[in-house]
C-alpha cells in the first residue's frame, strides 16, 4: 500500500510503500545490533502507528497538510520520530529489511482497530497501567511484570526525565496531557534542527531554549539529541515507568529465543496481530498486456557496442512490473515469459485475444555511435489515452532513472497500429550509450524502471 508523506523541507508529497516507511521508522528507534525479533516488533509497531492515521482505519491523515497521511514536522504527526525518508530501502540494515519483510503488512489491533503502540527504553521491573500515566484506562496498556530488563545498566546517552524533573530543571510549567490522543506534542514544540540532526532551538512548556541550553541544563552529552525527548517523554511520564513495550525487556526475551508474537502479546494485553486491510485497489479489473521486446533469436534485438543485449533486460522489467500491477488489482498478461523471442504478429494476436485496456511495450534504443542517450516514448496518433499515459511514464522514468527526456511522440509502428487498445511503446534508454548501458545492466535499475512505470499507471487510473 502506498503511503503519502508531506516533506516540509522540500514542500512536496512523497509516496512510498507503508512497509518501507515503517522500516525507516523502526530503524530510527532501535539500535542497529538489536535482535531480529525486536526489530520485527518495532517494524510492526511502526506500521501500526502509520496504519492508524490512514483513512482505511478512519484516521484523518495530517491535519496541517490535507491529502497526506503524515507530515515530517517534528512532533506533529509522528511521535515515533522522523526518520530520513530518503534513505534508499536497500541501504538500510539487513536485519531491519528482514524484519520488515517477514512481518509484511502486519499490524497490532485491539477490537479490530490499530493500537497506539507505546514503548519505552526500559521499564525497570514493571510496565505501567495507562491510567497512572495518561489518566485514562486503555485496555491493552496493562501493567505487566518485566523481570527481563531489571539487571541492565542504562547506556549513558539515554536519560530519563519525568515531567516534574523537567519543570524543575528548566524552571517551566508544563500542562499535562489529558488523554491518549492529545499526545505530548505541546510539551516539545518548534523544534529546529540543523543538517546534522543537532537541535538548534526548542520550545518547552511555552518557553524557548537553545539546544545548547537544554544540553547544559539537562546534563546531556550533546545537542544532537534528535527527537528523543518527544519519543521518550511519551513513555517516561509520571513515576518514570513505561507504557507498553519495554525495549530492553524485548531484547532479553528475543535473546532467550522468544518470537515477536510472544513479545508483543506480553507487553500489550489482549491484542491481535493481523494483516492490514487492503485499500480498494486502484487497478481493480483493468486488463493490461505487457510486452518485452526482442527475445533471444530476434534479428532486430538491440545490442550495445560490447554486445550486451536488450532482451533479458526488457523481460526483467516486465516481470517486475507485472507483480506491481497485479498487487493493485490489475489482470496482467505477458506476450513472452521466457527469454525466447515471439514474433511481432504473434504478439499482436496474443494481445488482441485478451481484449486489454492497455498495451505497454518496453524496448531499448540504439544509435550508430554512443552519443544518444535517454528515453523516448511512442503512441499511435489518435490514441489520446496512450499519449497521456506515455507522458506520465516519461515524467516518472526520467525522475527515477535520472535520464534525458527525448520526447513523447506519435508513431506508426506496427505494434501500436495493430493492437486494438490504447498502447504505449517505451524506448527505455540507449543501449549504445555507455552510461545508459551501465544502468540497463543493473537489476536495481530494472526494479526502479518498473516502479516508475507502475506509478505512472496508478496516476493515470487515479484520475
Ligand atoms: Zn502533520
Ligand atoms: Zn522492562
Amino acid at each position: 500500500m502506498l503511503y503519502s508523506v508531506f516533506d516540509w523541507e522540500k514542500s512536496l508529497i512523497m509516496r512510498m510503500d507503508i512497509n518501507e516507511l515503517a522500516a525507516r521508522i523502526a530503524a530510527f528507534n532501535i539500535r542497529e545490533n538489536s535482535c531480529l525479533e525486536t526489530a520485527k516488533c518495532f517494524a510492526i509497531m511502526a506500521r501500526t502507528e502509520l496504519a492508524r492515521k490512514t483513512k482505511l482505519y478512519n484516521g484523518s491523515g495530517c491535519n496541517l497538510r490535507k491529502g497526506s497521511d503524515i507530515c515530517t514536522k517534528p512532533g506533529h504527526c509522528l511521535e515515533f520520530g522522523i526518520p530520513n525518508i530518503y534513505t534508499p530501502y536497500d541501504k538500510m540494515p539487513q536485519s531491519i529489511r528482514q524484519a520488515t519483510e517477514e512481518t509484511k503488512n502486519k499490524i497490532i489491533t485491539f477490537g479490530g482497530k490499530p493500537i497506539k503502540p507505546y514503548f519505552h527504553l526500559r521499564c525497570g521491573g514493571t510496565t505501567e497501567n495507562s491510567e497512572n500515566v495518561l489518566g485514562n484506562k486503555i485496555t491493552y496498556l496493562r501493567k505487566v511484570y518485566c523481570s527481563y530488563c531489571a539487571d541492565i545498566e542504562d547506556e549513558e546517552k539515554d536519560k530519563y526525565f519525568t515531567l516534574e524533573e523537567l519543570e524543575q530543571l528548566l524552571n517551566i510549567k508544563i500542562v499535562k496531557p489529558k488523554d491518549e490522543y492529545s499526545s505530548f506534542n505541546g510539551i516539545f514544540e518548534k523544534i529546529e534542527v540543523d543538517e546534522d540532526g543537532r537541535i538548534r532551538s526548542v520550545k518547552i512548556g511555552g518557553k524557548n531554549f537553545k539546544g545548547t541550553e537544554i544540553a547544559d541544563k539537562l546534563y546531556l552529552n550533546s545537542t544532537r539529541f534528535n527527537y528523543m525527548p518527544v519519543k521518550f517523554l511519551i513513555t517516561c511520564i509520571g513515576k518514570g515507568h513505561g507504557l507498553g513495550l519495554c525495549y530492553s525487556g524485548s531484547e532479553e526475551m528475543a535473546k532467550a529465543g522468544m518470537k515477536y508474537e510472544e513479545i508483543l502479546n506480553y507487553y500489550y494485553t489482549g491484542i491481535d496481530i493481523e494483516e492490514m486491510r487492503r485499500p480498494d485497489r486502484p487497478l481493480n479489473g483493468q486488463i493490461v498486456v505487457l510486452d518485452a521486446a526482442s527475445g533471444r533469436g530476434d534479428k532486430n534485438e538491440s545490442k550495445s557496442m560490447t554486445g550486451f543485449a536488450e532482451g533479458p533486460v526488457n523481460l526483467s522489467i516486465v516481470l517486475e512490473l507485472k507483480e506491481l500491477l497485479k498487487e493493485n488489482g490489475a489482470v496482467v498478461y505477458l506476450t513472452r515469459e521466457t527469454e525466447h523471442n515471439v514474433i511481432l504478429s504473434k504478439r499482436v494476436e496474443l494481445t488482441n485475444e485478451k481484449k486489454p485496456d492497455f498495451f505497454i511495450s518496453i524496448g531499448q534504443n540504439t544509435f550508430q555511435n554512443d552519443t544518444a542517450s535517454g528515453t523516448e516514448i511512442y503512441h499511435y496518433r489518435e490514441d489520446k489515452a496512450g499519449k497521456k499515459l506515455s507522458e506520465y511514464i516519461m515524467e516518472e522514468v526520467t525522475k527515477e532513472l535520472n535520464c534525458n527526456d527525448r520526447g513523447v511522440r506519435e508513431a506508426e509502428f506496427y505494434l501500436l497500429r495493430e493492437v486494438r487498445c490504447s498502447a504505449t511503446f517505451i524506448e527505455l534508454l540507449y543501449i549504445t550509450n555507455p552510461v545508459d548501458e551501465g544502468k540497463l545492466k543493473s537489476p536495481l535499475m530494472h526494479k526502479k524502471a518498473a516502479r516508475a512505470i507502475y506509478r505512472a499507471v496508478i496516476r493515470y487510473y487515479g484520475e
